[in-house]
């Protein structure tokens, strides 16, 4: 049976350098309840280390919680990874601290990275910046996501920074990526005029670094479970399954 899930693919926390402290769990669980939101994606930058706490407290208040992290490729393009169990999530963090360039964090000028626990204890800080790229390329990501098995995303196509089209100048028709990910300021006519959406699924999120933000776009998933494997299978459209990022200006 195929339902219907609400979510906001592209969440940041208080890990995040310019993620605000008001991004705990407990904060973002109960903005998530209110707001109606099925699955979520925590998504900080290069790390993977508050996505435990969380998808722990969604099982709680029952929404399911993606882990994953926005890689920064050696292009500078942000992607987006996905998976739904801890252990690809543990091997992703060992991959990451090998990989990241090191660069000393200046918390005054970039911001706190910390990562804390279901009461907003500090559980641990990143030393290096975490906005900084890793020293791998996009295929290199897209590689060890899938060895995984997770889902690899292109970040916020459209945008002038950190995206496929600024540091590329085009989204590759060849590209290897499960879908893109599309901004909130994306319109139907850039759409159109780059077939995007012929080149892979589109989804969008909210990159939500503020708890307002959170659920401010959001992708309608038609699957029957709220898991990974339904995700790739929706993707790909099968048996009626769907993917429909839910953007205003479409
Ligand atoms: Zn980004
Ligand atoms: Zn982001």
């Amino acid at each position: 049976m195929l339902q219907e899930y609400r979510a906001d693919l592209h969440v940041h926390t208080v890990l995040s350098p310019c993620g605000s402290l008001d991004m705990s769990p407990a904060r973002i669980i109960s903005e998530a309840k209110q707001k109606h939101i099925d699955i979520m994606a925590i998504t900080d930058h290069n790390s993977t280390r508050q996505c435990r706490v969380v998808m722990e407290m969604g099982r709680k208040a029952g929404i399911a919680v993606w882990g994953g992290a926005e890689l920064n490729t050696r292009e500078e393009v942000h992607c987006l990874a996905y998976f739904d169990e801890f252990e690809p999530l543990d091997e992703l963090q060992k991959w990451l601290d090998r990989w990241l360039v090191k660069i000393k964090n200046n918390p005054d000028y970039f911001g706190d990275q910390v990562w804390v626990d279901e009461e907003e204890n500090i559980l641990g800080e990143e030393p290096w910046l975490l906005i900084a790229a890793l020293d791998r390329s996009l295929d290199q990501c897209y590689e060890e996501v899938h060895r995984l098995g997770g889902v690899f995303v292109p970040a916020h196509i459209d945008r002038p920074g950190n995206s496929l089209s600024s540091q590329l100048g085009f989204v590759p028709p060849d590209i290897a990526a499960d879908a893109l990910e599309i901004s909130p300021n994306v319109t139907l006519e850039m759409i159109e005029k780059y077939g995007w959406a012929k080149i892979k699924p589109l989804i969008t999120g909210s990159d939500a670094h503020h708890p307002e933000r959170l659920g401010m776009n959001m992708t309608r998933l038609r699957m029957q479970d709220a898991g990974i494997e339904e995700f790739k299978k929706a993707l790909g459209g099968v048996d009626g399954r769907e993917v429909v990022p839910e953007i205003l200006k479409l």
